[in-house]
């Protein structure tokens, strides 16, 4: 079966070639945010592993720093117990004026609990509990940071078991600044924006080793008063997770979370025997990110030209496909003299429309150049192609505007007049004979007697007929009786 070319075909093609446009759009925009997402992703498991990274690093130093301490004390624990001696509150005199090795005070606690220790050092055991914490040492132990009652400043303190006299067991407590860990933090090739800090997960304390704001460092704040409130809803639920973790005592953990438009990655790292106190470590993602960030642009910029490249090329090559199909199409649907529809072209069309379910009123139309053998024999073959030519551009100029114009063949005419009623057609035809009558084989020959005239014979769908057939037989009919009639002239099909 022929397929036959439709009114819609260039509509349907242009359509199609959206349709194909849009889904290459829409699987270039998937593959886009997929590797977007992927790149994303990539930078923040980037971020975390190098913050967790940095955290670890410190955390060790601190670490071994305070190992260090413990072992000083240890040691002076061991060296004072060597020399055994037998009076403490002498001992704690000579001691006390001594300048330490980082320590800011020193003192002990006596073998029936008797503090030798200043009178601002006894109210500070009182009210952090510090006398318990003596008794934990074996061979030492550590309180938690605490503020100074002297200073202001966060402290520590140690204890260290010793013996005096004959045997006596007693403990030897060195304070230390906090400084003296915090410091180890703060490296100077860090970004100013990284924040460190020592955190009490019970309390959700901090105490700021570094950060961008000099004057912040070693002070005390609460995460949750400093920034927790103006974190991102979405992220808080991931952070309150992180802070679980904390208190559940896990070694280390990393969260993302965001603050305006900045994404921060944090990341904890327990401090041995410190407990319950953990070193935290907050990057925001521009500071380690930034050459993934501009690789992630780069490669925006590039897969964007690309697409724009592919789209420019795909739509010439459309373009130049659409002309190529409009030349090739005009020539099998056009007679190339008169440029009117040629037979086959025709044929489709007017069955196409007849095809439709519904369609208004239209009518057929035969129209025979009359006498135009003589044409030729008289002027010349040239003169005749004249005389077609002419002719077809009349019924163009008459049935153009809602109608199919076509050369079925020799000095044949079909014009198929598209939504019209019978006295608009009869009207047009009407016109035609008149009109036609001024076509000239030859215009240097303007007095010539010789007239071109034509003959028309017309049949109405649906009334006469609703086949494309039927309705080219009847208004072949017609014809037939307005040539025999004398030509010249107009008629419609009667049953
Ligand atoms: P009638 O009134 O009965 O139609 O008489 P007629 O002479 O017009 O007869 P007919 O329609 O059969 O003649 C058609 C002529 O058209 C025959 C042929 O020589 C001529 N013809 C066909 N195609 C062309 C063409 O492309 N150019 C020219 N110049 N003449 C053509
Ligand atoms: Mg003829």
């Amino acid at each position: 079966m022929k397929k036959a070319i439709t009114f819609n075909d260039g509509i349907q093609r242009r359509w199609s070639f959206l349709r194909v446009m849009l889904v290459y759009l829409a699987v270039c925009g998937i593959g886009i945010f997929v590797m977007i997402n992927s790149i994303n992703k990539l930078m923040k498991e980037h971020d975390k592993t190098l913050t967790s990274q940095m955290c670890s690093v410190i955390a060790e130093k601190m670490n071994n720093s305070i190992e260090y301490m413990t072992t000083s004390a240890e040691n002076m624990s061991a060296l004072l117990s060597a020399q055994k001696h037998d009076d403490l509150a002498k001992l704690y005199e000579d001691m006390s004026d001594l300048q330490g090795d980082g320590y800011v005070s020193l003192g002990f606690v006596g073998e029936d609990g008797e503090l030798f220790a200043t009178d601002t050092e006894k109210e500070e055991f009182e009210k952090w509990g510090l006398m318990e914490i003596a008794y934990e040492a074996d061979p030492v132990s550590i309180s938690a940071p605490y503020r100074s009652g002297l200073t202001g400043e966060p402290v520590f303190t140690m204890f260290a078991r010793m013996t005096y006299g004959s045997g006596k067991s007693c403990f030897l407590f060195l304070t230390y600044p906090l400084k003296e860990i915090q410091n180890i933090a703060y490296t100077a090739t860090l970004a100013d924006d990284t924040e460190i800090w020592l955190m009490n997960a019970e309390s959700e304390n901090i105490i700021q080793c570094a950060g961008s704001n000099k004057y912040a460092i070693g002070s005390w704040a609460n995460a949750m008063l400093t920034f927790e409130q103006s974190m991102e809803p979405a992220d808080k639920e991931a952070y309150e997770e992180w802070k679980e973790s904390l208190k559940l005592n896990i070694p280390s953990e990393a969260v993302v979370y965001h603050i305006g438009d900045v994404s921060y990655t944090q990341v904890y790292s327990k401090i041995s025997f410190m407990d319950g106190w953990f070193l935290v470590v907050r990057v925001p993602s521009s500071a380690m990110s930034s050459a993934m960030e501009s690789f992630r642009t780069i490669v925006l910029v590039f897969v964007s030209l690309l697409l724009a490249a592919t789209m420019i090329l795909f739509l010439l090559t459309h373009r130049r496909d659409e002309a190529d199909r409009a030349i090739l199409e005009n020539l099998s649907v056009h007679d190339p003299l008169t440029e009117v529809m040629n037979r086959r072209a025709f044929d489709m069309a007017v069955q196409n429309y007849l095809s439709r379910p519904i369609k208004p009123e239209c009518a057929m139309l035969f129209i025979d150049i009359d006498y135009f053998k003589t044409v030729n024999d008289k002027y010349g073959h040239d003169a005749g192609d004249k005389v077609l030519v002419e002719f077809a551009a009349l019924l163009k100029e008459l049935f153009g505007d809602n109608g199919l114009i076509s050369r079925y063949g020799g000095d044949e005419f079909l014009v198929f007049a598209i939504n019209s009623d019978k006295e608009m057609v009869d009207e047009k035809m009407k016109i035609l004979n008149e009109r036609a009558h001024a076509i000239r084989p030859v215009t240097e020959k303007e007095d010539d007697p010789y007239h071109v005239s034509c003959s028309c014979g017309g049949a109405m769908c649906p009334d006469d007929a609703r086949s494309f057939e039927e309705l080219k037989s009847c208004a072949d009919t017609a014809l037939y009786e307005v040539k025999e009639k004398g030509r010249d002239g107009y008629g419609w099909f009667v049953m």
